[in-house]
């Protein structure tokens, strides 16, 4: 993450939902998993298991039987297909920085640590494309294609986060308003499936014909499969970038000047809001000079030829003052660029300086809605008496409230939770959806009926089916009921297109 990291959303478990498996006996294959990967990177050990037992999102907690850390994409084959031959569930997990819970092992299964695999295996610039293994971190792309290219989707955490990890979520980030997800820029993946198979999705070429497997994969959240390769498009940095934040007496006002923005043509690389209680959480720890008082700060980037910056630039800060804005601050050199984004992504660590908890959600709305959601959002907040944080991709309508509680104090962290289901609410009423970037994992599989009808439920289970059929690649997540992939009960009917002769079954 970059910044300093204060604080973890910590507290007591809200929900002990880790799926749960059958006991079984699984020391005949932690013993073939040590003659795989070499016994010092199989851990069984309590204190071991300990680090790995949540992610990100420390409401969640579960102990895997035994973690084992492959150095190879031979070894990581050789894994699952022991798994699948012992018919133990496994859970591949990159840094552990999710939001959502997705790399909660599964008690009694096998955590598949991608950690070491972090070599960059192919630089080629002259086609845009670096190919890496899974456990790269984020900012160590855009490092090893630098300074004249780099790679744009960039969540706050780039610093820990691996690419493995970003692949699953769909990860964004501050730069995706402009740029795109991570679906925008995988070209190519090499694959564990569930049962071992090891299978080759795209690779340097821009599309590959065909069905869009790749889309499907990106985003699955590791109920796919595993990847162990990854080809990246990466893109030529741009020649200038310019900075400002303007700050606003309320949310409103920032919504608003958004809107103007992006309804007067203007593609900012970013465009990021922090309310009030945000700045005054990040100021704590970033101490990049933001007043506390004031009721918004928005942070507008924009990127691309120096010409081009310079005029759009004084158009931003022209929309800025007229939506209300009386300080607007433009960074002088990269120093004071930096430090603005420091106080930025700050954010969400240095919560801990003003609640002991928090939630944090990832709501997404209708950019116009801005304004609407947060006035909704900050009544939620005042009936049930608690904080709610804001800081938020605006350009991309992608919230992410932060509900602050008191752990220690019985039942806060329930009614926390039950606030950000509401919240949520908000974001469906107004068109929106559940999750934006940080996938619905374990936390809100929950409120995907919600946003799908049983019909759609059934076709994502098919999907799943065809790459995982025994249901082993990160049981539990991502579906509100587990489904198991089976034949339809019932008798055989011949299909009319068999009938007419024009399809056969196999
Ligand atoms: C402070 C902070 C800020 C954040 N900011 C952002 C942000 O701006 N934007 C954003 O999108 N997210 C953000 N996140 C969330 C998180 O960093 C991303 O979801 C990230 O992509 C997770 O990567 P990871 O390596 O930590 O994955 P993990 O947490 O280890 O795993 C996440 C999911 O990916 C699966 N997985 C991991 N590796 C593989 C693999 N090789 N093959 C198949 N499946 C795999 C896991 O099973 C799990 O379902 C933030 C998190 C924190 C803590």
């Amino acid at each position: 993450m970059d910044g300093p990291v204060d604080a973890a959303p910590e507290g007591p478990a809200v929900v002990e939902d880790a799926p749960q498996a059958p006991a079984r006996d699984i020391g005949p294959l932690v013993a073939e998993l040590r003659a795989i990967v070499g016994d010092k990177w199989v851990y069984t050990a309590e204190h071991e298991l300990r680090t790995y037992e949540s992610d990100g999102l420390l409401q969640y907690r579960a102990t895997p039987a035994a973690a084992v850390l492959p150095n190879t994409a031979e070894e990581v084959h050789a894994v699952v297909k022991a798994c699948a031959a012992a018919e133990v569930p496994w859970v591949a997990r990159g840094a552990g920085s999710g939001l959502s819970g997705g790399a909660l092992p599964v008690e009694d299964g096998v955590l598949l640590v991608l950690a070491r695999m972090k070599r960059v295996l192919e630089i080629d610039l002259d086609n845009g494309r670096v190919c890496v293994e899974p456990g790269v971190t984020n900012a160590n792309v855009s490092a090893a294609v630098g300074p004249g290219f780099f790679y744009p989707p960039d969540p706050s955490s780039q610093i820990v986060c691996s690419i493995g990890g970003n692949v699953a979520e769909n990860s964004g980030g501050a730069h995706c308003f402009k740029y795109g997800f991570t679906t925008n820029y995988v070209t190519g993946l090499e694959l564990v499936l569930g049962d071992g198979e090891m299978i080759q999705l795209g690779g340097m070429e821009p599309d590959a014909p065909g069905y869009d497997l790749l889309g499907a994969f990106v985003g699955s959240e590791g109920t796919l499969g595993v990847a162990t390769k990854i080809w990246l498009r990466v893109v030529p940095s741009p020649e200038t970038v310019k900075t400002l934040v303007a700050f606003f007496d309320t949310t409103h006002e920032a919504g608003e000047a958004v809107s103007e923005i992006v309804q007067g043509g203007v593609v900012p690389g970013a465009i990021e809001m922090m309310d009030a209680k945000a700045v005054e959480a990040s100021e704590q720890s970033a101490k990049a000079g933001f007043p506390i008082d004031r009721g918004a700060a928005l942070l507008v980037e924009l990127d691309g030829s120096a010409r081009e910056c310079e005029a759009r630039f004084d158009e931003i800060v022209a929309i800025c003052e007229r939506n209300g804005s009386d300080d607007v601050r433009v960074a002088r050199d990269e120093a004071e660029r930096q430090r603005f984004w420091r106080a930025r992504k700050a954010a969400f660590a240095a919560m801990g300086r003003i609640s002991p908890n928090y939630f944090v959600q990832d709501g997404v709305i209708p950019r116009t809605k801005l304004p609407e959601v947060l006035g909704r959002i900050e009544a939620l907040g005042e009936e049930y008496g608690m904080i709610v944080a804001n800081v938020f991709h605006a350009g991309d309508g992608n919230l992410h409230p932060l509900v602050c509680y008191d752990g220690a104090v019985e039942g806060e962290a329930e009614r926390a939770e039950e606030l950000s289901a509401l919240i949520l609410d908000a974001c469906l009423d107004a068109g929106g959806s559940i999750t934006g970037e940080h996938g619905v994992g374990v936390d809100k599989k929950k409120h995907m009926p919600k946003m799908f009808a049983e019909e759609d439920l059934d076709a994502f289970q098919r999907l799943r089916c065809a790459f995982d059929p025994a249901g082993l690649a990160n049981p539990g997540k991502l579906m509100p009921t587990p489904r198991l992939c089976g034949e339809v009960p019932g008798p055989y009917r011949i299909h009319p297109l068999e009938a007419a002769g024009l399809a056969e079954r196999f």
